[in-house]
């Protein structure tokens, strides 16, 4: 079906969104974009690439922009909340053939995808209806605009309105954990990506390059605080290793609750959903990303092959199901191990921690 003249519109242009638009043009069809906010206002936080992500973004002709961004991260190394090391991940060797790690400025990587995806996006205009009909879909903006589509990509995040509105899932439900992000400058060096683990709670810095770190931390709960960076002081002040000085150095810090997408399906007549608002975790294996630009690349790949619309659905929840059931799987698994008291995680992570965390990726390092 590619190059054929489909009338798709992609609802939202966050990391799903972009990467969908551009893997689709690059198939031959012409989507229209649509996001509610205006441009630009995007958190100033970092996101860390597994291979699969960067592989991905080579799929999409992507990764020639997105090189000179962030900084490799060769090595992941998991400390106790001392200080003191527990175990380590290759991640050369885990991601060999697939792609290198790579950490980043998260707007850097959202310019890249909007210049990716043709840069024609129409921002401020948010989806409230949809309405699908027999072959093709009704659409209606708060604006008071509406369209018809042959094709509508439900691009709009955990909690996503096109998910509602098609009668395919509900809201999102909580996965137990306020999760804290900020970007440090003026901290101290830290090569590798670097966590700290401690009880219920954990704290994780990597290098974003020229001197900046991503700093990511999660606490078991789901009562945002009113201050997150007194919280994040109280609840990480006696951690070691580069945690103070990373503490002293941070400015703003953003908090929100997990969430979790389960659904039965992903789509309904010619309404289909991709990235968070088809399968969000929690972010503790970091794959959100790369499942959204995984997505991408496999919808617009079957809407090329495939002889129908309806065909190409099929085929694309049916081939993404089991890396993200994998994904949700293992995420689940991970934040089991926080319940387990420190003495008697720790170690059994000094004896057998690289390879209990490289395995949780196993599915992922193979083919899409
Ligand atoms: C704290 C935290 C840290 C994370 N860290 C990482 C990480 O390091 N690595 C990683 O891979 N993943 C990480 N993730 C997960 C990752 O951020 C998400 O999986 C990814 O951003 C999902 O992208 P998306 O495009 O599906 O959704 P979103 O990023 O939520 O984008 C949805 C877009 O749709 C728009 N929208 C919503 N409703 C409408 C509407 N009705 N009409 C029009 N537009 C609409 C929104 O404004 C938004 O721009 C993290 C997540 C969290 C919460």
């Amino acid at each position: 079906m590619g190059g054929s003249p489909l009338r798709v519109l992609v609802v939202g242009a966050g990391i799903a969104g972009l990467a969908v638009a551009r893997a689709l043009r690059l198939a031959g069809f012409r989507p229209d974009v649509t996001e509610r906010q205006p441009p630009d206002e995007r958190a100033d936080t970092g996101v860390y690439l597994p291979g699969n992500a960067v592989r991905a973004m080579r799929r999409l002709g992507l990764d020639g922009p997105l090189r000179p961004l962030g900084q490799v991260v060769h090595r992941q190394r998991f400390l106790d909340a001392a200080g003191s090391p527990l175990c380590e991940v290759n991640l050369d060797a885990l991601w060999a053939g697939v792609g290198e790690c790579r950490a980043l400025p998260r707007a850097e990587l959202h310019r890249v995808l909007l210049t990716g995806a043709g840069g024609a996006v129409r921002h401020g205009a948010e989806v409230n209806a949809v309405e699908p009909l027999p072959g093709r879909v009704a659409v209606g903006f708060t604006d008071g605009t509406s369209g018809e589509y042959d094709l509508v990509i439900g691009a709009d995040g955990p909690r996503s309105s096109v998910r509602t509105l098609a009668a395919l899932g509900g809201p999102p439900r909580p996965a137990g954990q306020v999760v804290y992000r900020a970007v440090v400058r003026g901290g101290p060096r830290v090569a590798d990506w670097t966590a700290l683990l401690g009880r219920r709670a954990g704290f994780l810095v990597a290098p974003l390059g020229v001197g900046r770190l991503h700093c990511y931390a999660d606490e078991a709960g789901t009562d945002l605080p009113t201050d997150p960076l007194a919280r994040l002081r109280e609840l990480f002040g006696s951690y070691g290793g580069p945690v103070p000085a990373v503490l002293a150095a941070l400015e703003t810090v953003h908090a929100e609750r997990t969430e979790e997408v389960e659904l039965g399906r992903w789509f309904r007549g010619r309404v289909v959903l991709v990235g968070d608002a088809a399968h969000a975790t929690a972010p503790t294996l970091a794959q959100g990303a790369a499942m959204a630009l995984e997505d991408a690349v496999v919808l617009a790949e079957s809407l090329k092959a495939a002889g129908s619309v309806d065909a190409a659905l099929l085929a694309y929840e049916s081939r993404r199901r089991p890396r993200t059931r994998w994904v949700r799987d293992r995420t689940r698994d991970r934040n089991r191990t926080r319940d387990v008291p420190p003495a008697l995680r720790d170690p059994l992570l000094r004896g057998r921690g690289g390879r209990i965390f490289g395995e949780h990726y196993r599915l992922l390092t193979g083919p899409l």
